[in-house]
């Protein structure tokens, strides 16, 4: 079977909810994946930073191949002896007290929504069915129906309706309309350090530590979705650690497992988490002892290889090789380590094309929004490696 057939038959038998490149992925190592053809490309995406360590860490591989020989799942009716030390080293790791593991990202911002609802009935003292979440304009938490229902993006919600109340929307990066839009039932507000999905927006310098402020001023929970930009993608081992700010929970995924397997944390307090009580909460998969092996060495391969700091240093020197692109079509070059978006003019004509042509030089980046390039490469990529990607973006950037 060539490409064309592993693309008919996808778009007989899958349901057309992705519009991806037209290239057949087969094998991954490191930075590189092939297709079908033998061709190699330079991943410039990371599964949406889910690759942080890299295609086929040895090191997670074999984690998950011995765990999966062992014991792959026991489900949380029973206790399995790998959640525990997962849960420890993540919380020593992160400086958080607790840890809620689940399974995709948007599980774990639906159980951060859930436990901030429950708190604020507990210990807040909102009445009954009260509850109110503020998020943000633009923001991207994932895909439920509680979730597509704060959403500003219009395609995400159609035909979906009708959605899940207490939730509003205010203008990310304005800690003005934050203030603005706390009431007395205000339990939550739910943020991204940096949105990913959304095009790579940075909010103001500052914005989280306001935010932090205004939080603790109102008794209102600070989340934090880190699940993209979180764990050494943008230089830290949060993005918010550049600000120093510590919220009331954050999200966590993609990474955590080094792109194995789908494993997701909520991380809080003792006080926060301790509002769920057994039987409040749960998933089949989440919390398996197959995940928590995975997710464990995966946190150790970022930590001991140095990859938040590569992230860092490779992000500073990719970005600033960047913003020298002499492009008549490049409107702006913004992000934070290796999380990197380049946003084009109106008049390029959209980012997707850009996507198309770099896929021809051997190189696999994703348009976000219309007009926006997202490069995210795994945290493993080297000086060179990137020298190699920017000869074939600045040659792609230039075309007419
Ligand atoms: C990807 C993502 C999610 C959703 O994760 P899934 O595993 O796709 O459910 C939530 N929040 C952010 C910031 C993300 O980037």
């Amino acid at each position: 079977m060539n490409t064309q057939d592993y693309i008919a038959l996808e778009n007989q038998y899958n349901a057309h909810n992705y519009k991806p490149l037209d290239v057949v992925l087969q094998r991954g190592e490191g930075i590189w994946v092939w297709d079908v053809e033998g061709n190699r490309y330079l991943d410039f995406l990371s599964a949406y930073s889910a690759v942080n360590q890299g295609h086929g860490h040895p090191r997670i591989l074999k984690a998950m191949i011995e765990q999966a020989a062992r014991l792959p799942l026991t489900s949380r009716a029973f206790r399995n002896d790998q959640l525990p030390l997962l849960a420890r080293e993540l919380c020593e790791l992160s400086g958080y007290e607790m840890m809620l593991p689940m399974n995709s990202g948007a599980e774990a911002v639906e159980t951060a929504l859930k436990t901030a609802r429950k708190w604020g009935y507990q210990v807040k003292g909102v009445p009954a069915g009260q509850a109110e979440i503020i998020a943000c304009a633009g923001n991207f938490h994932g895909r439920t129906i509680s979730i597509v229902g704060f959403s500003t993006e219009a395609q995400y919600k159609d035909g979906f309706g009708p959605f899940t109340p207490g939730f509003k929307t205010i203008p990310y990066g304005d800690s003005d309309a934050l203030e603005a839009a706390i009431t007395p039932n205000t339990v939550a507000f739910i943020v991204e350090p940096i949105q990913g999905e959304g095009g790579v927006v940075m909010p103001p310098d500052g914005y989280l530590k306001r935010v932090r402020d205004i939080c603790d001023r109102h008794n209102v929970l600070l989340i934090l979705d880190e699940i993209q930009t979180g764990l050494g993608r943008t230089g830290h081992l949060m993005a918010a650690d550049w600000e120093g700010v510590k919220a009331d929970m954050v999200t966590i995924g993609k990474a955590l497992s080094g792109g194995f397997y789908p494993v997701s944390a909520v991380l809080s307090s003792r006080e926060i988490l301790g509002v769920l009580k057994p039987g409040d909460h749960g998933s089949t998969f989440g919390g398996n002892p197959l995940a928590a092996a995975v997710a464990r060495e995966s946190l150790k391969v970022l930590v001991e290889e140095g990859l938040i700091e590569n992230a860092r240093e490779m992000g500073a020197y990719l970005k600033g090789r960047l913003e020298r692109i002499g492009s008549d079509i490049i409107h702006e070059v913004r992000g934070r380590g290796l999380l990197i978006g380049v946003e084009l003019k109106p008049e390029a004509g959209g980012a997707r094309r850009f996507a198309e042509a770099l896929k021809q030089e051997g190189l696999l980046c994703k348009e976000t929004h219309q007009n926006v390039l997202r490069f995210a490469p795994p945290l493993v990529i080297t000086r060179q490696d990137i020298d190699w990607a920017l000869e074939r973006i600045e040659k792609v950037l230039m075309m007419p």
